[in-house]
């Protein structure tokens, strides 16, 4: 018998409702290729020809983008990797509406070109009242490129050696400095740099000092660091990043840097991520003085690391909006999250899986507040589970400590637990090896 004969055309089967709906949804190619697919599994005999449009439908992926949801069970609140902070319900709405035509540059009552992100600049504004003005760029890395760029390039940027840190994944501060045409000037020693070591740099070149918070070490010992309020008499900018982009003090985090009090302490222009602590979208702020935020919103490089109207939406609605995930995630309480894993624990035990409860250790992550652990609860699972969780659907990323897997309930939401449950059920149930 002659196979090919049999294989449903292309147009023929393309025009399957189901599949009209596929293309509107996911585009022709990616329907294409799964109708190809399943016409070859006709040509070798593994599959009926009735069921060309079954087999293309179920091996449709489930979205237009590869990237894929997935649940944070790490214990790492901002995990780089996954993405940092998870938006709001609130921002992912603002996303949504934003998305097509919006009113990001234009007055709507007057007909007019308006102020790029006036929305959530004055969300801004309203949040840190002690700066001046506020502008928003791509990451906080381009925030200090831009800074570096507008007030120093040509000049010097006097730093601590203390705070001449690498961030992750070979990002080193100083080398994205000099990238401006700015020039370091290293000031004081690794563990200890006073004021007089500042003063003793500046001069006519100066274009500002700098202070580095170094989010992910710590030294110890015999340290000592000349304060913002230090160096804020010393009649140069002093520019501050804070890093993580706390605007306020966060007493759970005490050492974790402000933006409200640097700027306070005479800190002339603050620089901070918006995907970490603030939990919003990913973005740089520059909060501080009118005069050097306009000069860096003047410089040409400004337009290339301008943010789109995403990021202004869902920056905007973070500000707003109500308590975000990293907020509750921070939050929550260790005997719910210790009642959680315990129910948790139990579904599975009685389905057959080797779970339990166990107490955990969660941390901020993306940089922040390293000395901190927060106490969590675990559910602790085989370690041949880890892959097929994170292959399943919704994938679950834990993390391996101790033999075990553990999936840290403090990063996902109440709401997930079932989601989890189903998920380490699937797990339990794949085959071996797979
Ligand atoms: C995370 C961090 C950065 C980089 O911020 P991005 O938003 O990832 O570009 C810069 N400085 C400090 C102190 C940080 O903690």
């Amino acid at each position: 018998m002659d196979g090919r004969r049999r294989v449903p055309r292309t147009d023929t089967v393309l025009a399957a409702p189901e599949l009209v709906a596929a293309q509107g949804r996911l585009g022709r190619a990616a329907v294409k290729e799964a109708v190809a697919a399943a016409q070859r599994r006709v040509r070798h005999g593994e599959l009926s020809p009735d069921d060309v449009v079954r087999a293309a439908v179920a091996a449709l992926p489930a979205r237009a983008a590869a990237l894929r949801p997935v649940i944070n069970a790490t214990g790492v609140l901002l995990h780089t990797n996954l993405g940092r902070a998870p938006l709001s319900a609130a921002a992912i709405e603002a996303v949504t509406a934003a998305a097509g035509a919006a009113d990001v540059e234009f007055d709507l009552a007057t007909g007019r070109r308006a102020r790029r992100g006036r929305d959530a600049l004055d969300a801004l504004a309203r949040a840190v009242p002690a700066a001046e003005d506020a502008h928003v760029v791509n990451n906080n890395a381009a925030a200090l490129v831009l800074a570096a760029a507008a007030l120093a390039r040509g000049r010097e940027i006097v730093v601590s050696r203390g705070e001449l840190v690498e961030i992750g994944d070979g990002f080193r501060i100083p080398d994205l400095l000099v990238s401006t045409g700015a020039r370091l000037r290293e000031v004081g020693t690794t563990n200890r740099t006073s004021r007089e070591d500042y003063a003793a740099a500046l001069g006519p070149d100066t274009g500002f000092v700098l202070k580095v918070h170094p989010s992910n070490y710590r030294i110890e010992g015999f340290t000592g660091a000349a304060g913002i309020a230090e160096l804020a008499g010393l009649g140069v900018p002093v520019v501050a990043d804070v890093g993580s982009g706390l605007l306020r003090p966060e007493p759970l985090l005490p050492d974790e840097p402000d933006a409200a009090t640097a700027l306070g302490s005479g800190a002339d222009l603050v620089t901070a991520s918006g995907d970490k602590l603030l939990g919003g979208p990913q973005a740089g702020l520059l909060l501080g003085r009118r005069d050097l935020v306009e000069r860096c919103r003047r410089h040409p490089l400004a337009r290339a690391l301008r943010v789109d109207k995403l990021t202004l939406a869902a920056l905007e609605a973070t500000l707003r909006g109500p308590a975000t995930p990293v907020d509750e995630a921070l939050r929550a309480d260790p005997e719910e999250l210790a009642a959680r894993a315990a129910a948790l624990a139990g579904t599975l035990a009685r389905a057959g899986l080797d779970a339990r409860a166990v107490p955990s250790a969660a941390a901020v992550g993306g940089g922040g507040a390293p000395g901190v652990t927060l106490p969590s609860a675990a559910v602790s699972l085989p370690v041949r589970l880890a892959a097929p969780l994170r292959t399943g659907e919704p994938p679950v990323v834990g993390r391996i400590e101790g033999g075990r897997l553990l999936l840290d309930l403090r990063a996902v939401p109440a709401a997930r637990d079932g989601d989890v449950a189903r998920a380490a059920l699937a797990a339990h149930a794949a085959p071996e090896g797979e």
